[in-house]
């Protein structure tokens, strides 16, 4: 008895050494200066809710929901012309996605180590990251210590109605993502009053404000994507145990009343809707695959071209309402095209509007990371927003298997 109770103590121990036992390759461009006395601290607390974030993301990923025993249930396509209806997948079941899963675990079991790979600042020396105001600025000691620029100052130099729309979801960000409600779905509040650090010490992008293809000025004004964990993230770990992490994993905001227009990429995708609707209709996406019948398809030298009539009565039956209780979880397979309009007239809006998402790719390290948008036929502007009559292009590229 005494000997058998010994080898089931030994067996446990090896057990948990072999789960310990991970090997993390940091990205080469991770900072390793040692902190100072002062800025260790600041370190310390944007790296806990760091762990938090990713500790609840994971969790949301493997809790059972819908029809799922050991996984959350996620929405794959808005319509499905098979069933003439909305089609569900069990989220952990994709490949991709077990493994961003098990590698944010490995991270959460061996965290010391996986800090090595932790940086204040985000991995991409191109793209300039910015914190949106002084007043999130102040939210955290951590975010004044990095000092990233203001996105405040840096639409009011750009001006128009791009800088307009900047600076109203800049000047209401707190707000906006002061409202989001993760209570259905995570034990943790992981919007900003729950991990102020994390929200305003990551670096934000204005992903379209320079981007003339990206539909209307509002909307190029009106989004914001930050990444935690990633190759551009703070977090950088490149391989664990000599297998590429894929994953990137963080946070969108779009502004009210804007169009994100169709568009795709080779990576998979997953969003996690976090802000309740202030009517039923305020926010709501398209997601189609790539080869739905909805589509019309032309092969074209390594890619498609699709396209699709904006018929109205379309329109309504493909979009779906997103809410953080309800539609929450959404899964994007290869060059899936989608879309999210936040176009919906409440009548009454109470509070500033946005939605904001937890967000993560999972296929970061393979292919082409690009994000192209779909136009009308003919060419880029202000139209591609699903109005009634109006033909929509996407010409994607093949990804490599
Ligand atoms: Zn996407």
């Amino acid at each position: 008895m005494r000997l058998r109770k010994i080898g089931a103590v030994a067996m446990v121990l090896m057990g948990v050494q072999q789960a310990n036992a991970a090997t993390f390759e940091c990205q080469s461009n991770v900072r390793s200066a040692p902190y100072s006395a002062l800025q260790q601290p600041l370190v310390d607390r944007f790296w806990g809710e760091t762990l938090t974030y990713l500790k609840e993301y994971a969790d949301a990923l493997e809790k059972p929901t819908g029809a799922c025993k050991s996984s959350a249930e996620a929405l794959v396509q808005t319509f499905d012309p098979a069933t003439n209806g909305a089609q569900r997948r069990c989220i952990t079941k994709y490949r991709d996605v077990e493994l961003l899963v098990k590698h944010v675990r490995a991270v959460l079991a061996e965290p010391d180590k996986a800090k090595r790979c932790f940086d204040l600042h985000n991995g991409d020396q191109d793209t300039a990251v910015y914190t949106p105001s002084r007043a999130v600025q102040s939210l955290s000691p951590t975010s004044s210590h990095i000092g990233h620029p203001l996105l405040s100052d840096y639409y009011r130099k750009i001006g128009g109605p791009i800088g307009q729309a900047g600076m109203e979801l800049a000047g209401n960000f707190r707000e906006i993502v002061g409202n989001v409600d993760s209570s259905a779905h995570f034990k943790r509040d992981i919007g900003m009053k729950g991990l102020p650090t994390l929200w305003s010490s990551v670096g934000w992008v204005p992903l379209y404000a320079d981007n003339p293809d990206a539909g209307d000025a509002r909307f190029r004004g009106g989004y914001l994507y930050a990444e935690v964990m990633g190759p551009w993230g703070n977090l950088r770990i490149k391989r664990i145990d000599d297998e590429l992490v894929g994953a990137e994993i963080g946070m969108t905001v779009q502004l009210g009343n804007t169009s994100y227009p169709m568009h795709f990429h080779h990576s998979q995708e997953i969003y996690m809707t976090l802000t309740p609707p202030q009517c039923v209709r305020q926010n709501r996406m398209l997601l189609l695959n790539w080869d739905n019948d909805r589509f019309q398809h032309h092969r074209r030298d390594r890619g498609w071209t699709v396209e699709m009539e904006g018929r109205q009565r379309d329109v309504d039956r493909l979009f779906v309402n997103q809410d953080p209780s309800d539609e929450w979880l959404t899964y994007m397979e290869r060059n899936a095209i989608h879309a999210f309009d936040t176009t919906a007239d409440c009548n009454r809006t109470i509070k500033p509007a946005g939605l904001v998402t937890a967000w993560a790719r999972t296929s970061a390290r393979d292919n082409s990371q690009a994000t192209d948008i779909c136009s009308p036929p003919t060419g880029y502007g202000e139209l591609v927003r699903m109005r009634p009559d109006e033909k929509t292009v996407c010409k994607l590229e093949d990804w490599e298997p």
